[in-house]
Protein backbone atom coordinates (compact mmCIF):
# COMPACT_ATOMS: atom_id res chain seq x y z
CA UNK A 1 0.00 0.00 0.00
CA UNK A 2 1.41 3.38 -1.11
CA UNK A 3 0.74 6.41 0.71
CA UNK A 4 1.98 10.09 -0.01
CA UNK A 5 1.69 12.48 2.77
CA UNK A 6 1.58 16.08 1.51
CA UNK A 7 3.69 18.42 3.29
CA UNK A 8 3.02 21.45 5.34
CA UNK A 9 2.96 24.60 4.15
CA UNK A 10 3.86 27.65 6.17
CA UNK A 11 2.48 30.71 4.16
CA UNK A 12 3.51 34.68 5.60
CA UNK A 13 1.32 37.31 4.28
CA UNK A 14 0.38 40.75 5.15
CA UNK A 15 -3.40 42.28 4.83
CA UNK A 16 -5.61 45.21 5.25
CA UNK A 17 -8.18 43.90 8.00
CA UNK A 18 -10.64 46.65 8.95
CA UNK A 19 -12.81 45.88 6.57
CA UNK A 20 -16.29 44.65 7.56
CA UNK A 21 -17.52 41.53 6.58
CA UNK A 22 -20.31 42.46 4.37
CA UNK A 23 -22.34 40.10 2.00
CA UNK A 24 -21.63 39.25 -1.25
CA UNK A 25 -24.75 38.12 -3.54
CA UNK A 26 -24.24 35.92 -6.42
CA UNK A 27 -27.09 35.21 -8.94
CA UNK A 28 -26.44 32.64 -11.55
CA UNK A 29 -28.95 31.82 -14.31
CA UNK A 30 -28.41 29.39 -17.74
CA UNK A 31 -30.73 28.52 -20.15
CA UNK A 32 -30.37 27.30 -23.82
CA UNK A 33 -31.45 31.42 -24.45
CA UNK A 34 -29.32 32.88 -22.35
CA UNK A 35 -26.64 33.15 -19.45
CA UNK A 36 -26.95 35.31 -16.27
CA UNK A 37 -24.36 35.99 -13.76
CA UNK A 38 -24.86 38.94 -10.94
CA UNK A 39 -22.34 39.82 -7.97
CA UNK A 40 -23.69 43.20 -5.80
CA UNK A 41 -22.47 43.33 -2.07
CA UNK A 42 -25.61 44.48 0.41
CA UNK A 43 -24.21 47.61 2.56
CA UNK A 44 -26.78 47.14 5.05
CA UNK A 45 -28.04 50.61 4.90
CA UNK A 46 -30.98 52.30 2.95
CA UNK A 47 -29.03 51.66 -0.26
CA UNK A 48 -29.78 48.03 -0.32
CA UNK A 49 -33.35 48.39 -1.60
CA UNK A 50 -32.67 51.13 -4.30
CA UNK A 51 -29.43 48.48 -5.37
CA UNK A 52 -31.94 45.55 -5.57
CA UNK A 53 -34.61 47.77 -7.42
CA UNK A 54 -32.02 48.64 -10.43
CA UNK A 55 -30.77 45.08 -10.26
CA UNK A 56 -34.44 43.81 -10.79
CA UNK A 57 -35.02 45.83 -13.22
CA UNK A 58 -31.74 45.65 -15.45
CA UNK A 59 -32.50 41.98 -15.32
CA UNK A 60 -36.41 41.79 -16.18
CA UNK A 61 -35.33 44.41 -19.08
CA UNK A 62 -32.06 41.81 -20.25
CA UNK A 63 -34.95 39.19 -20.47
CA UNK A 64 -37.35 41.13 -22.78
CA UNK A 65 -33.98 41.87 -25.16
CA UNK A 66 -32.60 39.23 -27.46
CA UNK A 67 -29.45 39.15 -25.74
CA UNK A 68 -26.96 36.30 -24.66
CA UNK A 69 -25.15 37.97 -21.82
CA UNK A 70 -26.23 39.47 -18.73
CA UNK A 71 -22.75 40.53 -16.31
CA UNK A 72 -22.98 42.56 -13.15
CA UNK A 73 -19.91 43.41 -11.29
CA UNK A 74 -19.22 45.96 -8.59
CA UNK A 75 -17.07 47.95 -6.27
CA UNK A 76 -17.53 48.31 -2.83
CA UNK A 77 -15.62 50.82 -0.40
CA UNK A 78 -16.01 53.06 2.84
CA UNK A 79 -14.04 56.05 3.69
CA UNK A 80 -15.00 56.91 7.17
CA UNK A 81 -18.64 56.73 7.07
CA UNK A 82 -19.27 57.05 3.31
CA UNK A 83 -20.16 54.22 1.72
CA UNK A 84 -19.18 53.65 -2.30
CA UNK A 85 -20.94 51.06 -4.49
CA UNK A 86 -20.38 50.91 -8.41
CA UNK A 87 -22.30 48.24 -10.68
CA UNK A 88 -20.77 47.51 -13.33
CA UNK A 89 -23.21 46.30 -16.46
CA UNK A 90 -22.12 44.34 -19.67
CA UNK A 91 -25.11 43.00 -21.95
CA UNK A 92 -23.21 41.33 -24.70
CA UNK A 93 -21.41 44.13 -26.27
CA UNK A 94 -23.08 46.91 -24.57
CA UNK A 95 -21.45 48.58 -21.38
CA UNK A 96 -23.12 50.60 -18.42
CA UNK A 97 -22.30 51.68 -14.94
CA UNK A 98 -24.90 52.66 -11.93
CA UNK A 99 -23.18 54.23 -9.13
CA UNK A 100 -24.05 54.66 -5.51
CA UNK A 101 -22.44 57.18 -2.76
CA UNK A 102 -24.31 56.54 0.78
CA UNK A 103 -23.72 58.56 4.38
CA UNK A 104 -23.87 56.03 7.03
CA UNK A 105 -23.75 58.67 9.65
CA UNK A 106 -26.52 60.60 8.58
CA UNK A 107 -28.30 58.07 6.72
CA UNK A 108 -28.65 60.02 3.59
CA UNK A 109 -27.52 59.61 -0.14
CA UNK A 110 -23.96 61.93 -0.90
CA UNK A 111 -23.84 63.93 -3.58
CA UNK A 112 -20.12 65.28 -4.60
CA UNK A 113 -20.96 68.65 -2.86
CA UNK A 114 -21.82 66.96 0.36
CA UNK A 115 -18.67 65.35 0.30
CA UNK A 116 -16.26 67.96 -0.52
CA UNK A 117 -16.45 72.04 -0.17
CA UNK A 118 -13.81 71.71 -2.77
CA UNK A 119 -14.87 73.87 -5.45
CA UNK A 120 -12.26 72.98 -7.87
CA UNK A 121 -13.39 69.76 -7.73
CA UNK A 122 -16.89 70.44 -7.64
CA UNK A 123 -16.66 72.62 -10.70
CA UNK A 124 -15.17 70.13 -12.57
CA UNK A 125 -16.63 67.25 -11.05
CA UNK A 126 -20.20 67.97 -10.35
CA UNK A 127 -21.37 67.16 -14.14
CA UNK A 128 -20.08 63.90 -14.13
CA UNK A 129 -23.13 61.89 -11.26
CA UNK A 130 -21.27 59.07 -11.26
CA UNK A 131 -18.53 58.48 -9.47
CA UNK A 132 -16.94 56.14 -7.25
CA UNK A 133 -14.42 56.43 -4.63
CA UNK A 134 -12.21 53.87 -2.53
CA UNK A 135 -9.15 54.75 0.18
CA UNK A 136 -6.80 56.00 -3.12
CA UNK A 137 -8.36 57.73 -5.40
CA UNK A 138 -11.89 58.93 -6.77
CA UNK A 139 -13.03 57.68 -10.15
CA UNK A 140 -15.33 60.06 -12.22
CA UNK A 141 -17.00 58.19 -15.02
CA UNK A 142 -18.02 60.30 -17.98
CA UNK A 143 -18.89 58.50 -21.42
CA UNK A 144 -16.95 55.80 -21.26
CA UNK A 145 -13.87 57.64 -19.93
CA UNK A 146 -12.55 57.29 -16.44
CA UNK A 147 -11.31 60.08 -14.58
CA UNK A 148 -9.25 59.01 -11.08
CA UNK A 149 -8.69 61.75 -8.65
CA UNK A 150 -6.60 60.90 -5.52
CA UNK A 151 -8.22 60.87 -2.49
CA UNK A 152 -5.50 63.21 -0.95
CA UNK A 153 -6.46 65.85 -3.43
CA UNK A 154 -9.59 66.01 -2.16
CA UNK A 155 -10.81 68.03 1.06
CA UNK A 156 -13.27 65.67 2.55
CA UNK A 157 -16.08 66.41 5.08
CA UNK A 158 -15.65 63.01 6.29
CA UNK A 159 -12.54 61.76 8.63
CA UNK A 160 -10.62 58.94 7.48
CA UNK A 161 -9.56 56.01 9.16
CA UNK A 162 -6.09 54.45 8.61
CA UNK A 163 -6.73 50.37 7.83
CA UNK A 164 -5.28 48.84 9.99
CA UNK A 165 -2.38 46.11 8.47
CA UNK A 166 -1.61 42.71 10.33
CA UNK A 167 0.19 39.90 9.54
CA UNK A 168 -1.38 36.53 9.08
CA UNK A 169 -0.61 32.89 8.41
CA UNK A 170 -2.15 29.96 6.78
CA UNK A 171 -1.34 26.62 8.17
CA UNK A 172 -1.93 24.07 5.69
CA UNK A 173 -2.47 20.98 7.22
CA UNK A 174 -0.49 17.92 6.12
CA UNK A 175 -2.57 14.76 5.02
CA UNK A 176 -2.52 11.04 4.49
CA UNK A 177 -3.92 10.24 1.25
CA UNK A 178 -4.79 6.62 0.57
CA UNK A 179 -4.68 5.14 -3.17
CA UNK A 180 -6.84 2.43 -2.10
CA UNK A 181 -9.51 4.65 -0.33
CA UNK A 182 -12.89 5.21 -1.93
CA UNK A 183 -13.24 8.41 -2.54
CA UNK A 184 -15.59 11.57 -3.56
CA UNK A 185 -14.80 14.85 -4.35
CA UNK A 186 -17.17 17.41 -3.45
CA UNK A 187 -17.23 20.86 -5.29
CA UNK A 188 -18.62 24.39 -5.07
CA UNK A 189 -19.09 26.98 -7.65
CA UNK A 190 -19.60 30.48 -7.24
CA UNK A 191 -18.94 31.36 -3.54
CA UNK A 192 -18.08 32.36 -1.23
CA UNK A 193 -20.76 33.76 0.63
CA UNK A 194 -22.40 34.00 4.05
CA UNK A 195 -23.11 30.24 3.91
CA UNK A 196 -19.76 29.15 3.46
CA UNK A 197 -18.70 29.52 7.02
CA UNK A 198 -21.49 27.15 8.04
CA UNK A 199 -20.21 24.60 5.50
CA UNK A 200 -16.94 24.72 6.10
CA UNK A 201 -17.04 24.36 9.78
CA UNK A 202 -19.53 21.06 9.01
CA UNK A 203 -17.23 19.89 6.73
CA UNK A 204 -14.34 20.20 9.35
CA UNK A 205 -15.83 18.75 12.33
CA UNK A 206 -17.07 15.51 9.86
CA UNK A 207 -13.43 15.12 8.59
CA UNK A 208 -14.41 15.89 5.12
CA UNK A 209 -12.36 18.28 2.79
CA UNK A 210 -13.91 20.16 -0.34
CA UNK A 211 -13.05 22.09 -3.19
CA UNK A 212 -14.35 25.87 -3.51
CA UNK A 213 -14.16 27.62 -7.36
CA UNK A 214 -14.04 31.09 -6.31
CA UNK A 215 -14.68 34.06 -8.10
CA UNK A 216 -12.29 36.69 -7.79
CA UNK A 217 -14.35 39.52 -6.68
CA UNK A 218 -15.47 37.91 -3.79
CA UNK A 219 -11.55 37.05 -2.27
CA UNK A 220 -11.38 40.70 -0.23
CA UNK A 221 -14.69 40.31 1.40
CA UNK A 222 -14.34 36.85 2.65
CA UNK A 223 -10.13 37.07 3.34
CA UNK A 224 -10.72 35.84 6.66
CA UNK A 225 -13.20 32.59 5.98
CA UNK A 226 -10.76 32.18 2.99
CA UNK A 227 -7.91 31.74 5.33
CA UNK A 228 -9.49 29.32 7.57
CA UNK A 229 -10.86 27.11 4.30
CA UNK A 230 -7.43 26.27 3.89
CA UNK A 231 -6.21 25.87 7.14
CA UNK A 232 -9.16 23.16 6.96
CA UNK A 233 -7.62 21.29 4.45
CA UNK A 234 -9.93 22.56 1.82
CA UNK A 235 -8.42 23.43 -1.85
CA UNK A 236 -9.59 26.42 -3.70
CA UNK A 237 -9.21 26.86 -7.28
CA UNK A 238 -10.14 29.69 -9.80
CA UNK A 239 -13.63 30.45 -11.25
CA UNK A 240 -12.84 33.70 -13.13
CA UNK A 241 -13.29 37.02 -11.60
CA UNK A 242 -16.77 38.20 -11.72
CA UNK A 243 -18.25 34.92 -13.74
CA UNK A 244 -18.02 36.22 -17.25
CA UNK A 245 -19.05 33.64 -20.01
CA UNK A 246 -15.56 32.88 -20.35
CA UNK A 247 -16.04 30.95 -24.19
CA UNK A 248 -17.30 34.37 -25.11
CA UNK A 249 -14.24 36.80 -24.23
CA UNK A 250 -10.95 37.48 -26.77
CA UNK A 251 -8.17 35.50 -25.60
CA UNK A 252 -6.56 38.52 -23.57
CA UNK A 253 -9.94 39.54 -21.49
CA UNK A 254 -10.09 35.29 -20.39
CA UNK A 255 -6.30 35.80 -19.50
CA UNK A 256 -7.31 38.74 -17.21
CA UNK A 257 -9.96 37.36 -15.67
CA UNK A 258 -7.93 33.97 -14.42
CA UNK A 259 -4.75 35.97 -13.79
CA UNK A 260 -6.96 38.43 -11.65
CA UNK A 261 -8.36 35.96 -10.06
CA UNK A 262 -5.06 34.23 -9.43
CA UNK A 263 -3.21 37.54 -8.27
CA UNK A 264 -6.09 38.63 -5.70
CA UNK A 265 -6.23 34.93 -4.02
CA UNK A 266 -2.53 34.75 -4.01
CA UNK A 267 -2.55 38.30 -2.38
CA UNK A 268 -5.34 37.29 0.81
CA UNK A 269 -4.49 34.06 1.24
CA UNK A 270 -1.27 33.51 0.13
CA UNK A 271 -2.08 30.43 -1.40
CA UNK A 272 -2.05 29.85 -5.45
CA UNK A 273 -4.57 27.84 -7.48
CA UNK A 274 -3.65 24.98 -9.52
CA UNK A 275 -7.39 24.61 -11.29
CA UNK A 276 -10.04 26.49 -13.07
CA UNK A 277 -13.67 25.66 -13.43
CA UNK A 278 -14.91 27.34 -16.39
CA UNK A 279 -18.25 29.40 -15.60
CA UNK A 280 -21.12 27.54 -17.10
CA UNK A 281 -19.34 24.74 -17.48
CA UNK A 282 -18.28 25.87 -21.23
CA UNK A 283 -15.10 25.18 -22.78
CA UNK A 284 -13.09 26.16 -25.84
CA UNK A 285 -9.89 26.30 -27.48
CA UNK A 286 -9.37 29.73 -25.93
CA UNK A 287 -9.39 28.61 -22.82
CA UNK A 288 -7.83 25.30 -23.53
CA UNK A 289 -4.74 27.22 -25.06
CA UNK A 290 -4.74 29.74 -22.76
CA UNK A 291 -4.47 29.10 -18.96
CA UNK A 292 -1.77 26.61 -17.20
CA UNK A 293 -4.54 25.56 -14.82
CA UNK A 294 -5.95 22.42 -14.80
CA UNK A 295 -9.16 22.50 -15.67
CA UNK A 296 -11.91 21.02 -13.92
CA UNK A 297 -15.66 19.69 -14.70
CA UNK A 298 -17.58 17.30 -12.70
CA UNK A 299 -19.49 14.05 -13.13
CA UNK A 300 -22.83 14.76 -10.78
CA UNK A 301 -24.61 17.71 -11.30
CA UNK A 302 -27.24 18.49 -8.56
CA UNK A 303 -28.59 21.01 -10.77
CA UNK A 304 -28.65 22.95 -6.63
CA UNK A 305 -28.99 25.82 -8.44
CA UNK A 306 -32.33 25.22 -10.12
CA UNK A 307 -33.87 22.75 -7.56
CA UNK A 308 -35.44 24.48 -4.44
CA UNK A 309 -35.93 21.31 -2.36
CA UNK A 310 -32.76 20.45 -0.28
CA UNK A 311 -34.13 16.47 -0.54
CA UNK A 312 -34.19 16.34 -3.93
CA UNK A 313 -30.22 17.82 -3.99
CA UNK A 314 -29.65 15.20 -1.88
CA UNK A 315 -30.64 12.01 -4.30
CA UNK A 316 -29.24 13.67 -6.70
CA UNK A 317 -25.89 13.72 -5.23
CA UNK A 318 -26.17 10.16 -4.12
CA UNK A 319 -28.21 8.14 -6.62
CA UNK A 320 -25.22 6.77 -8.03
CA UNK A 321 -22.21 7.19 -6.04
CA UNK A 322 -18.99 5.84 -7.59
CA UNK A 323 -15.25 6.41 -6.45
CA UNK A 324 -13.81 9.17 -8.14
CA UNK A 325 -16.82 10.76 -8.30
CA UNK A 326 -16.40 14.59 -8.94
CA UNK A 327 -20.08 16.19 -7.12
CA UNK A 328 -20.47 19.78 -8.55
CA UNK A 329 -22.94 22.23 -6.30
CA UNK A 330 -23.05 25.84 -5.47
CA UNK A 331 -22.24 27.23 -1.98
CA UNK A 332 -24.31 30.37 -2.01
CA UNK A 333 -27.51 29.19 -1.30
CA UNK A 334 -28.69 27.93 2.46
CA UNK A 335 -30.40 24.48 0.93
CA UNK A 336 -27.46 23.69 -0.42
CA UNK A 337 -25.35 23.57 2.81
CA UNK A 338 -28.95 21.73 4.33
CA UNK A 339 -28.38 19.03 1.32
CA UNK A 340 -24.54 18.93 2.46
CA UNK A 341 -25.52 17.38 5.70
CA UNK A 342 -27.68 14.72 4.67
CA UNK A 343 -25.57 13.94 1.43
CA UNK A 344 -22.25 13.83 4.20
CA UNK A 345 -23.79 10.81 6.43
CA UNK A 346 -24.42 8.69 3.27
CA UNK A 347 -21.11 9.05 2.28
CA UNK A 348 -19.45 7.69 5.52
CA UNK A 349 -22.00 5.21 5.76
CA UNK A 350 -20.67 3.72 2.17
CA UNK A 351 -17.60 4.55 3.18
CA UNK A 352 -16.38 7.34 1.45
CA UNK A 353 -13.74 9.74 1.97
CA UNK A 354 -13.85 13.28 0.78
CA UNK A 355 -10.75 14.86 -0.99
CA UNK A 356 -9.83 17.71 -2.29
CA UNK A 357 -9.80 18.07 -6.58
CA UNK A 358 -5.37 18.08 -6.05
CA UNK A 359 -5.95 14.68 -3.93
CA UNK A 360 -8.17 13.52 -5.95
CA UNK A 361 -6.11 13.45 -8.71
CA UNK A 362 -2.90 12.09 -6.65
CA UNK A 363 -4.50 9.53 -5.88
CA UNK A 364 -5.87 8.75 -9.85
CA UNK A 365 -1.65 9.08 -10.56
CA UNK A 366 -0.70 6.72 -8.04
CA UNK A 367 -3.32 4.44 -8.94
CA UNK A 368 -2.14 4.35 -12.24
CA UNK A 369 1.28 3.48 -11.30
CA UNK A 370 0.01 0.72 -9.42
CA UNK A 371 -1.25 -0.95 -12.08
ZN1 LIG B 1 -20.47 29.31 -11.73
Amino acid sequence: MKKIIFSILLLFFISGCSQKQNKIITEIEKNEQYKIGITYPITNTKLDKKIEEDIDNIVSNFKEKNKEELNIDYVFNEIGSYISVGLFISEDENNEIYTYAYDVKNNKNLSLEDITDDIDIIEEYSSSTLFTFDNEYFTFYDDNKQIQIPVSDINLKTKIEKKEVKKEEVIIPSKIIDPNDKVIALTFDDGPSIYTEELIEYLNKEGCNATFFILGNKVEMYQELLRKSLSYGNELGNHSYNHKWLIKLTEQDFEEQINKTQNIIKEYTGYTPKILRPTYGSLNNTIKENTDLDIVLWNVDTMDWKYKNVDTIVKRATKNLKDGNIILMHDIKLRTIKAVKKIVPILKEQRFTCVTISELKEINFLRDKMQ
